[in-house]
C-alpha cells in the first residue's frame, strides 16, 4: 500500500492538518521553504499507509518553532512507540512517569504529544484526564 504524507501543525491544539503530499521529502521541502498557511509554527510529517505508521519531526531549524532538536535530517518514529511514550508520561506509576521524564525524548514533549493524539489513537484516554 502506497503513503501519503501530511504535514500536521502541534501548535494547534489538537494538531491540524496543513498540506498533503505523496513523498516525505515533500513534506519535508514544505516545512523547510516555509509553511505559508502556518509560518512559525511547530510542524511535524505523519505518514500514513492504512492508517498513521511514523510520524517525522523536522529538524528545528526548519520550523517556526517547537523543540529544539538536534538532528539535520527528519528523524522518524513509529506511532507505536510514541503511543508508548505517550502512555508512559501519564502514567499512574509515578516511576515510569519519572523515568520518562529523565529520558529527555527531545522530539517529543509530552504536550507535543498530548497534541498528536488523533494520530496516536489516544482520543478517549486523553479526554479522560483533566
Ligand atoms: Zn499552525
Ligand atoms: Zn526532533
Amino acid at each position: 500500500m502506497s503513503s501519503n504524507f501530511y504535514v500536521l501543525c502541534v501548535s494547534h491544539d489538537p494538531a491540524i492538518l496543513s498540506t498533503e503530499h505523496r513523498a516525505g521529502g515533500d513534506a519535508a521541502d514544505t516545512i523547510k521553504t516555509g509553511s505559508t498557511l502556518h509560518p512559525g509554527c511547530d510542524l511535524v510529517i505523519e505518514e500514513v499507509s492504512g492508517g498513521p505508521v511514523e510520524i517525522g519531526c523536522p529538524p528545528a531549524t526548519s520550523r517556526g518553532s517547537g523543540p529544539r532538536c538536534y538532528h539535520s535530517d527528519v528523524r522518524w518514529v513509529e506511532v507505536q512507540w510514541l503511543r508508548m511514550l505517550s502512555r508512559a508520561y501519564t502514567s499512574a506509576d509515578p516511576k515510569v512517569a519519572d523515568a520518562v521524564r529523565q529520558g529527555r525524548f527531545t522530539c517529543w514533549p509530552q504536550e507535543r504529544l498530548h497534541r498528536l493524539r488523533g494520530s496516536l489513537g489516544i482520543e478517549d484516554e486523553a479526554r479522560e484526564r483533566p
